[in-house]
């Protein structure tokens, strides 16, 4: 097996290596053209008050929709922007649509909170905070209605400037969320000290083994922090049980809604249709 390996990677290194390298390079320029180009969209993926069972928000996610190729999920193309800095004007053009969105729906008959994903390139941006205070400005989007999420991998990076930006967000009257918590490496420690409002429990815990112990330990943790916890991936109704007996306080995932065009995602957020449950 070993030998076999060895002589397909000897065989395949340096055209593939090649191919590789260039395929990057001509995505990376294809993403640089769609941004200028508006192929990028945002759908956005309702989240549930466990409780209730109310959509009371959602949360932003880019997709590419490229030309004879149909729509592309950001796993497929995130790295590369952020790789090559594109992430920037990327997460910048997603978090103005998004607040642009969210202050729509605003004017409605009730308020949607809006959860945008942040990147560490984005996060490490010295001007983020304004960009964030500006896309507010523009939208006229209540701040409290604004959640940034983000990975602990981006606070670990510079933990004492992460704070400080964290607490100037808040400040603004935007909610920080901890996303896909529990696969990174944070420490107690380091929850204790971050000014977040929400830990999102990663999916790879709701779905995979002991479900039961990992998102009742998580939930106690959130809660003993006076946090909110919002449980992701759920998508069987044993699931949505566990994590409501558990008591999560939201719950997003593919049995509730799929991320969806503004357009479908409003139907849901408005309470028109009830979700499958
Ligand atoms: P995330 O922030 O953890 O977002 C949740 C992902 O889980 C989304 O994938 C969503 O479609 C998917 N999901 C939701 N419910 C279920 C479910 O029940 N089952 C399964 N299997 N999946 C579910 P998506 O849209 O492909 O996004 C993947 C990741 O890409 C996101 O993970 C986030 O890290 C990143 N991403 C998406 N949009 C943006 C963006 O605008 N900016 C940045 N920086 N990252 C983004
Ligand atoms: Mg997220
Ligand atoms: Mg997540
Ligand atoms: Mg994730």
């Amino acid at each position: 097996r070993a030998k076999q390996a060895g002589r397909n990677s000897v065989r395949t290194y340096e055209p593939s290596m090649g191919s590789e390298t260039a395929q990057r390079l001509a995505l990376e320029r294809d993403l640089r053209a769609a941004l200028a180009t508006g192929e990028l969209l945002v759908h956005y993926q309702p989240v549930f008050g466990a409780v209730s069972g109310q959509p009371h928000g959602c949360e932003a996610l880019v997709r590419w929709a490229r030309p004879e190729q149909g729509l592309i999920p950001p796993g497929q193309f995130i790295p590369v922007a952020e790789e090559s800095g594109l992430i920037v004007p990327l997460g910048t053009w997603v978090l103005r649509e998004a607040c642009r969105q969210a202050a729509e729906w605003q004017t409605g008959d009730r308020a949607v909170e809006m959860s945008v994903n942040v990147s560490a390139r984005q996060f490490e941006q010295p001007d983020f905070l304004t960009i964030v205070r500006d896309a507010l400005a523009e939208s006229g989007l209540d701040p409290r209605l604004l959640i940034l999420e983000l990975t602990e991998s981006v606070v670990l990076r510079n933990p004492d400037a992460a704070i400080t930006l964290l607490k100037d967000l808040r400040d603004l009257g935007v909610r920080l969320a901890l996303d896909d918590f529990g696969t990174g490496y944070s420490s107690l420690s380091l929850l204790r000290s971050l000014p977040i409002d929400t830990l999102k429990i990663d999916r790879s815990f709701v779905q995979g083994d002991r479900a039961e112990v990992m998102v009742g330990a998580i939930v106690s943790l959130a809660h003993a922090f006076g946090l909110h916890v919002v449980a992701e991936g759920v998508e069987t109704a044993a699931q949505l049980d566990l994590v409501q007996s558990l008591n999560c306080d939201g719950v997003q995932g593919y049995l509730l809604a799929r991320p969806s065009p503004a357009s479908e995602a409003r139907l849901i957020l408005s309470g028109s249709p009830d979700p499958a449950r």
